[in-house]
């Protein structure tokens, strides 16, 4: 398993992750598998999605926003509760095929860590798997 570190802008972000992810499988030496993007927090999340317009970023999260408004008399005392609901939303991982040793993915995916509850410092982990 390799561990990334990343530090996100903003309250809310989408980061391509995809260079990592292709770098932790080239190190792992797998070249059929399974490549597992995990995210450990729990006001974050990684998605896979549209990469070539930029635009498709900014509308998932202005659709998750309007879903899910910062303010709207939550309970939870840190004040987070739609990064919370946001995080569990969008789901905590992503599994990516593994082919020729690299990630399977479509013309236009790019693998993302979203940030609810930015700007940190934040971590993910991926592990890639024989078939
Ligand atoms: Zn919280």
């Amino acid at each position: 398993m390799k561990t990334f570190t990343l530090k996100t802008r903003g309250r809310d972000s989408m980061t391509d992750i995809t260079p990592q992810v292709r770098e932790a499988i080239a190190e792992s030496g797998v070249s059929g598998g399974v490549c597992l993007v995990y995210c450990p927090h729990t006001t974050a999340g990684v998605t896979i999605n549209e990469n070539a317009d930029p635009a498709v970023v900014r509308d998932l999260l202005t659709i998750l926003d309007r879903v899910v408004p910062w303010e709207a008399g939550y309970r939870h005392s840190e004040g987070n509760s739609a990064a919370h609901a946001k995080s569990s939303m969008v789901g905590c991982s992503a599994r990516v095929i593994v082919e020729s040793g690299r990630p399977v993915l479509g013309t236009w995916q790019s693998i993302f860590f979203c940030d609810f509850d930015g700007p940190r410092t934040r971590r993910f982990f991926v592990q890639v798997s024989r078939a």
